[in-house]
């Protein structure tokens, strides 16, 4: 799509000025600005709304004041600041990025789009973005706001997930960064996707580029960018398995770096078909009780997982188990593990059961600090089983 020069500077001016009078200046990557804190947070921000990410960000940087000290951190500890953000595979990439910054970089990092753009989780806006704002070059972003910003100003039809909609909006993007400012520029797109131009509802009064926008014309902002083409989800079934020793703590393993929760702690998972009991008896010994709980949904990108918690009783803590690395956790004085988001809501409920809760432990198991983390989807059914009835 070619542009005029007059139209392209007329564009990054109109954004500029609205930056100026309206944009975000205050959040936390915006003060003392450096290539590491502008990564972090656009690795956050990733699918996570600028909210959710502040405390996180603190927390992180906090503890990780630079790339070397992520790079040197295990990954266990990045992996348990990180509970909670969800997309694991962004914190896994995050630490190998930090480690290739100080292996190959020594600690600075590098300050074109092509370069960045090698290294894990950065993609070419996320190398746009640290160019432009942390080393105030000129260099073109297009994430999900500045994707619907763009398709409805132009009115550009089709899902931006295919190559011949993403390259048009990718060249739309270059014709528009201007080469003064691109750092603003760059916050100004950002900032005016997510408070202006939302996904429902656009605020086109109050958006500096209403003259000229095709879809605002058109009187049909909400249809730009075109929807994903719907394809149902497939539903995957399994049983995790709560096994509490006669202590009180709770066996964890380590999940294989790749696929699904990779590196976090989780229960043992079972085929929902396979019988929990025998299974538990075959590999860890005796049982004392078998807890079947209701079974809830956890909803991936790519599927559903309908997850059937079983709090099983061992009448004795096994001496070996397996090969997988494991943990004895203890809900009260838990331990720094990053865990999958359905697990903690476990072990938070596990919690508030677990007769050995202090007073103290049991009043702030009572109003937890998510409300609704132990409490909507996890519903603890009275299907306690007999111990030698199998199912
Ligand atoms: S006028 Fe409305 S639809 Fe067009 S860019 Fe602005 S907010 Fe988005």
């Amino acid at each position: 799509m070619s542009l005029d020069l007059s139209s392209r500077a007329d564009f990054s001016r109109r954004v500029l000025k609205w930056f100026d009078q309206h944009g975000r200046k205050h959040l936390p990557w915006q003060q003392n600005i450096t290539a590491y804190r502008v990564w972090l947070s656009e690795i956050m921000l990733q699918q996570t709304q600028v909210t959710t990410v502040i405390p996180y960000f603190e927390r992180f940087t906090a503890r990780f004041p630079t790339v070397e000290a992520l790079a040197a951190a295990p990954i266990d500890e990045v992996l348990h600041l990180w509970t909670g953000l969800g997309y694991y595979a962004r914190a896994r990439n995050l630490h190998k990025c930090a480690q290739t910054i100080v292996a190959q970089y020594g600690g600075e990092f590098p300050a074109s789009v092509s370069e960045l753009s090698e290294l894990s989780g950065i993609g070419r806006s996320t190398a746009g973005a640290i160019v432009s704002i942390a080393f105030q070059k000129r260099a073109a972003i297009l994430d999900g706001n500045v994707k619907r910003v763009l398709a409805r100003y132009h009115a550009v039809e089709g899902w931006p997930g295919q190559s011949d909609v993403v390259a048009q909006l990718w060249e739309i993007a270059e014709n528009y960064t201007p080469k003064t400012r691109a750092n603003h520029y760059t916050q100004a797109m950002m900032d005016m996707g997510a408070t202006l131009c939302t996904r429902s509802k656009p605020k086109c009064e109050q958006c500096p580029l209403r003259e000229g926008c095709v879809a605002y014309a058109q009187g049909n902002p909400q249809d730009y960018p075109g929807k994903k083409p719907k394809k149902a989800l497939p539903e995957k079934n399994v049983q995790l398995l709560m096994l509490r020793n006669p202590a009180g703590d709770l066996l964890l393993q380590q999940r294989p770096a790749q696929g699904i929760w990779g590196g976090l702690w989780s229960f043992p998972e079972l085929a929902l078909d396979e019988d929990a009991q025998a299974y538990v008896e075959d590999k860890f010994g005796a049982v004392a009780q078998v807890e079947e709980w209701n079974s809830y949904r956890h909803t991936f990108s790519h599927y559903h997982l309908d997850i059937t918690p079983v709090l099983i009783q061992l009448a004795k803590t096994p001496a070996v188990i397996g090969e997988a690395a494991i943990h004895w956790y203890n809900p009260h004085q838990p331990d720094a593990l990053g865990l999958a988001a359905p697990v903690k809501k476990l072990l938070e409920k596990l919690a508030q059961l677990d007769p050995r809760a202090s007073p103290a432990s049991a009043a702030s198991t009572k109003t937890p600090k998510s409300p609704k983390a132990a409490s909507a989807t996890i519903a603890k059914s009275a299907k306690t089983k007999p111990i030698n009835k199998r199912q």
